[in-house]
């Protein structure tokens, strides 16, 4: 039960229920989910929401087919069944995927997993390949363990002449093809931090936690402006520490608690290229090292491929693809493709640390990639410490979260988020087609690309991002590929948007289009905006 003695400073100001620290999606996850439940609850990033990991990811909301070979049938079930929840309540920046899975009968399985201890008893002559069977069956299984109701259930392909086969190499006849979902990673993790504000939360962007500490049954929390370097103390009852790969820095440089748990912090990279084939399914790859990688369409005119495994040593360390992950991606995918890619068709690369739970597991591919949530409270306020979890599991995390926190706040609310929409995915889960005809119709200067990107990350709050505007002049400077003032003040004003990059890189992608010389434009105009906000702020 919490309350009890505070000093006379904390008792002169707020004290909230929760304070997060860390807005990637588990953060921003966490604290939606309690501030709709009635607990006051602030979250302090560093820097933009989801800089870190929640930006970096292969951006599906999926079960996780290799993780088949691991057993991992828990957390297969519980993503799979999830993606069908997610869909529902965000269909503007989620939607269906279809996977090809080409199928040869030399491919190579990771050798250390334990289907591959299995096979290898029961039939060592496979030597690490998997007959086709095997996978029609695991196939069976993510059809059938979570449960599908929009999702359509797997077939079998065959290659030859026909669209999914054509940019294949001939030696590839027959392949399965599969479901999972796409999401939108960095909108995610912004539309949970705006719905958490809208149920109550404070949402405090380029605020760094300093310092914690536990006095009494309240946490002292010292933050710092990063911008100014103002520091100031706020006060909670519990902590949450969603840091991420940064979870083990805060358990012991700002918090200063014993704990044993630790994180695994393996670099994940992706590269960009221009779109490689003509049609809108993504590549599911198997390497001769029994690593898989995906080929997914992106942003209408390119394609995304990853990933790698890599460990990474330091969160401070800023993950970046090096030259060996990019030749390596390269390498996996033109053993598949007809077309020979090198390193001049790469338009852009992104990189990220997964921080996964230390189950010490031998590989970085055979970490797992589950959550777990630890409470302390032995020295007086609880603190959650928080570590792995996926994009797609974050809203199950969040409620198990809860579960873990409501004993210390009793007569808390109960579950309540499975199905409700984020800001603007309050439209039918087919709809999308529609809503870009009715905004069309609405807005007719906009071009095909236009509406469909702004129903893409605004769905049905494409509207207030337009407003009264009769033709194109009247949403001000164009600043390239569509952004405009209206738009770009929107960001600031409702998204937490403090810089370009934040803009092209993270609440739209942009960046991919834009020359550097509008991202500086754009830059210069973000800083002027956010001066005057801070003046008006201050005065
Ligand atoms: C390459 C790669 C591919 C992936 N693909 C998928 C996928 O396709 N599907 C899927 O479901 N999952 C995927 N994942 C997993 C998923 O991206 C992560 O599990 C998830 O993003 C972790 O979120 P998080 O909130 O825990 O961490 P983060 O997003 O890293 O957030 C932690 C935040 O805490 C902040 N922070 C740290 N210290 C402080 C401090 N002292 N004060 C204030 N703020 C602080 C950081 O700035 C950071 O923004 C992938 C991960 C990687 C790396």
């Amino acid at each position: 039960m919490m309350g009890g003695l505070v000093s006379k400073l904390q008792s002169q100001q707020k004290i909230y229920d929760l304070f997060v620290v860390g807005g990637g999606i588990n953060g921003c996850g966490i604290a939606r989910d309690a501030a709709g439940r009635g607990m006051s609850v602030a979250l302090a990033e560093m820097n933009d929401l989801a800089s870190a990991t929640s930006s970096a990811s292969t951006k599906l909301f999926h079960g996780g087919l290799r993780y088949l070979e691991y057993f991992e049938i828990n957390l297969v079930r519980h993503a799979l069944t999830e993606r069908e929840v997610l869909l529902r309540a965000m269909p503007h920046i989620s939607w269906p995927m279809r996977f090809v899975l080409p199928y040869h009968k030399d491919m190579r399985f990771e050798g250390s997993t334990p289907t591959s201890r299995i096979l290898n008893t029961l039939m060592p002559w496979m030597k690490g390949r998997r007959p086709a069977w095997l996978i029609r069956f695991g196939l069976m299984l993510y059809d059938n363990l979570g449960g599908r109701k929009i999702l359509p259930a797997t077939k079998t392909l065959n290659l030859k002449n026909s669209v999914e086969g054509a940019p294949l190499e001939d030696r590839f006849e027959k392949a399965y093809e599969y479901s999972d979902c796409w999401i939108e990673d960095s909108r995610l993790v912004v539309l949970n931090a705006r719905d958490a504000e809208a149920r109550g939360a404070d949402i405090l962007v380029r605020t760094k936690v300093i310092s914690a500490a536990r006095v009494d049954d309240v946490w002292e929390v010292t933050v710092e402006d990063v911008a100014s370097g103002d520091q100031r103390v706020l006060s909670a009852r519990m902590l949450v520490n969603a840091g991420g790969p940064w979870v083990g820095d805060i358990i012991q440089q700002k918090v200063r608690i014993n704990s044993t748990e630790g994180v695994r912090l393996v670099r994940g990279s992706h590269i960009v290229t221009r779109r490689l084939y003509d049609h809108d399914k993504c590549y599911f790859f198997q390497g001769t090292d029994g690593r898989i990688i995906f080929a997914i369409p992106y942003e209408t005119d390119f394609t995304l491929i990853g990933t790698t495994d890599a460990e990474h040593s330091d969160p401070g360390t800023k993950p970046e693809c090096t030259p060996e992950e990019r030749d390596y991606l390269l390498n996996f995918i033109n053993q598949y493709l007809k077309a020979d890619i090198s390193a001049e068709d790469v338009v852009w690369t992104y990189s990220g640390v997964r921080p996964l739970y230390d189950d010490g597991a031998s590989s970085a591919t055979a970490a797992t990639r589950d959550y777990t949530l630890k409470v302390d409270s032995t020295g007086g306020a609880p603190i959650l410490n928080v570590f792995g979890g996926k994009i797609t599991t974050y809203r199950k995390l969040a409620e198990d979260a809860m579960e873990k926190i409501v004993p210390f706040f009793p007569g808390t609310l109960g579950h309540w988020t499975a199905g409700v929409a984020l800001p603007g995915g309050d439209f039918a889960v087919d709809g999308f087609d529609a809503l870009v005809a009715r905004l069309n119709e609405d807005y007719p200067f906009l071009s095909p690309f236009w509406a469909r990107r702004l129903v893409r990350a605004y769905g049905t709050e494409s509207w207030s991002v337009l407003g009264d505007a009769a033709q194109q002049a009247d949403l001000g400077q164009t600043f390239g590929a569509t952004l405009t003032e209206r738009e770009v003040t929107w960001l600031i004003d409702h998204e937490y948007a403090r810089s370009a990059e934040d803009i092209v890189w993270r609440r739209n992608k942009l960046g991919l289009r834009l020359e550097k010389e509008e991202i500086a434009e754009l830059e210069r105009f973000v800083q002027s905006e956010t001066a005057v906000n801070n003046a008006q702020a201050a005065g």
